[in-house]
């Protein structure tokens, strides 16, 4: 293994922090007051692209023409800090982690560089790979997996993705990468042919890592 890449919201924070509802009241703004949406079809339509797209920014850049980059800037403007507290003991077991991390992630860059600040994670991750990577195309769309890998020079089976959402894990597997389901999912009773491990949050990887390394030995 060579590389871990680490999915950003409800990955490396719990949900139950509930960034994301922030986000998501940002968003049902932006299609109201920016996009001129009837906030009657809102939820509507944002179900529908979230269905046919994997995201609501591809139904907006797709039916509404809006300019993707203040799509961004607009639905990251929260609090961070409301939500999130300093993780030390992530930032150790992190630290720690054998192979580089990397964050693969929907959100912005901008974003990213909020949440590991908020979490005191600063300086532990070599790159972020954000939703412009394949022109706002969202995981589980293979194409942004693609983009990383060429960035990265490295095959599918050399790196690591943790996440919290299955179907972003279940492309990553059509990768050969090998697959860690963290957060609400990896507890359930649901079983996911295409996850490798599961684990109850992202400070328990470098264990994992140990653990692959010498049964592959
Ligand atoms: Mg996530």
């Amino acid at each position: 293994m060579k590389a871990v890449l680490f999915d950003l919201d409800n990955t490396l924070y719990p949900a139950e922090c509930d960034l994301f509802s922030l986000i998501d009241v940002r968003i049902n703004r932006f299609m109201e007051e920016i996009v001129a949406i009837d906030p009657a079809e809102v939820d509507g339509l944002r179900r529908r692209y979230w269905k046919d797209y994997g995201a609501t920014l591809q139904g907006l850049i797709r039916h509404h023409a809006i300019n993707p980059e203040a799509y961004l800037d607009y639905v990251h403007a929260v609090d961070v800090g409301s939500r999130l507290v300093v993780d030390d003991a992530l930032r150790r077991s992190l630290q720690k982690l054998p192979i580089p991390s990397y964050v693969f992630t929907n959100g912005s860059r901008c974003h990213v560089d909020r949440v590991v600040t908020a979490l005191g994670l600063e300086g532990l991750f070599v790159d972020v790979f954000d939703i412009r990577i394949a022109d706002y195309r969202p995981k589980p769309n293979p194409d942004p997996y693609r983009q990383v890998l060429a960035r990265l020079a490295l095959a599918g089976d050399q790196c690591v993705m943790v996440e919290d959402q299955p179907q972003n894990l279940k492309t990553a597997k059509q990768f050969g990468m090998k697959t860690v389901l963290v957060g609400a999912a990896a507890t359930g009773d649901v079983q996911y042919p295409y996850v490798d491990a599961r684990l109850a949050g992202p400070a328990q990887v470098g264990s994992l890592l140990r653990n692959w390394s010498e049964v592959a030995c």
